[in-house]
């Protein structure tokens, strides 16, 4: 791959062959995290925006150039090419002029999660394994077991037992060895490297392995070109490990050094407050300490973040903030959404919203910015927390009279 040059560690910044097999700096351990690097100018002689806009592959893989992966191997389901939506009524709402809306619940998972698990299906078959196994909060999981099961290889997933149910059905019917967890994520991944170790299979885990970023990046990137190159001041993104923001600012990066924009975003972080080391290290400048995971918002419910330090360097670098927001605040925007624009997102898919909301309140982002939010996974996964945000029915028997009289109590 003529585009790759080399990993390098973020701690040592020791460099290292990109083998499919490489996770973390042999010389820091877990905490050595690999970043891929690129040579721009390879990709500059490789694709331009003429190039870019005769492609007629829309899904992620029109970013091919730019991405560590041997076009051989790339697995056929349709990850990435998400809509994004100008929402006028819901800036409106905000208090803010331009907003954009991309929905990558509408992978074919449902959640931004497919973009990493794609590549980690290319780099397994690339690495001739035939078992993936990666423990997560649920849609790392489920976006895995669906691309390996379209590629025939098999899965083995560690998941927390609060997973919610609809991811856990998502994994079954994908054929995975489903291993629910007693206890936190933590521990569920704790139990998953165990057991890599043990059966030398192909670890697709959260920032241990270094080519996920790389798949995630390709969010920001599309969003890019479906606005024409017209950068916006600001992308939010939800952050649980990190993993997620990290990989949207390397996308945006990437396109500036290889000339395809000229400025770069800002980039606002929102965790959830029951859960948010990577917020208070931030805020304190201070190494990122375990927190506990209390929130409903269960993709981002990371106590132990594996990837502080991607996600960190996002956010200094674009000087982009943190914010936290409140479980009522993530379902007050999860029915904001879906009212205002049709689009049910998860609660850890809303989060970003949420924290939008409160940006713009307290001024942290101004009303003629320009804001893209995107949602990472769709609400029908976890529709117990939708039916918290909105309360229940209305219920009667069948009788005109009952339904004159409770649509006229609510002014219909
Ligand atoms: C995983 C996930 C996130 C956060 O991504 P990280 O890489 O863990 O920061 C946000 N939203 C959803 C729906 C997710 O599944
Ligand atoms: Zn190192």
């Amino acid at each position: 791959m003529p585009q790759v040059k080399y990993l390098q560690c973020m701690k040592c910044n020791k460099t290292f062959e990109a083998t499919p097999n490489s996770y973390t700096c042999p010389d820091c351990g877990m905490v050595g995290i690999l970043d891929v690097i690129y040579d721009y100018s390879a990709i500059s002689r490789e694709v331009n925006k003429d190039i870019l806009q005769k492609n007629k592959d829309f899904s992620m893989w029109r970013y091919l150039p730019w991405l560590p992966v041997l076009p051989e191997t790339v697995p056929p389901l349709r990850v990435g090419w998400t809509p994004v939506y100008k929402a006028d009524q819901l800036a409106e709402v905000l208090g803010i002029k331009t907003l954009y809306i991309k929905d990558d619940g509408l992978n074919p998972t449902a959640s931004l999660k497919d973009r990493a698990s794609a590549v980690a299906v290319a780099k397994a078959l690339e690495a001739g394994a035939d078992t993936i196994a990666c423990s997560s909060t649920g849609n790392a999981a489920s976006s895995l077991a669906g691309n390996a099961a379209s590629v025939g290889l098999k899965t083995c997933i560690f998941v927390p037992e609060r997973a919610p149910q609809g991811k856990v059905a998502q994994l079954l019917i994908f054929g995975a060895t489903v291993v629910s967890v007693q206890g936190s994520y933590e521990e569920a991944f704790k139990l998953s490297m165990e057991a890599i170790e043990r059966w030398g299979w192909y670890n697709r885990n959260a920032a241990i392995n270094p080519y996920l970023v790389e798949g995630k990046k390709t969010v920001s990137m599309e969003l890019c070109e479906q606005l024409n190159w017209d950068v916006p001041d600001w992308l939010v993104f939800s952050v649980g490990d990190g993993c997620t923001i990290a990989g949207a600012w390397k996308g945006m990066v990437d396109l500036y050094e290889t000339g395809f924009i000229d400025h770069l975003p800002k980039m606002l972080g929102v965790q959830a407050e029951g859960c948010c080391p990577i917020t208070t290290a931030f805020r304190n400048n201070e190494p990122v300490r375990p927190a506990e995971e209390n929130t409903i918002a269960d993709s981002i419910a990371v106590g132990v973040p594996r990837n502080p330090d991607k996600a960190l360097r996002a956010i200094r670098q674009s000087s982009g903030t943190m914010i936290n927001v409140s479980d009522q605040e993530i379902l007050d925007a999860m029915k904001l959404l879906g009212s205002t624009i049709g689009v049910f997102g998860e609660p850890a898919g809303v989060a970003g919203l949420a924290g939008l909301r409160k940006a713009v309140s307290e001024e942290v982002i101004t009303s003629n910015e320009k804001v893209a939010v995107v949602v990472t996974g769709n609400g029908l996964k976890d529709v117990q927390n939708a039916i918290k945000a909105t309360g229940e029915p209305i219920r009667i028997p069948s009788d005109m009279n009952r339904l004159v009289e409770e649509l006229s109590t609510r002014g219909l």
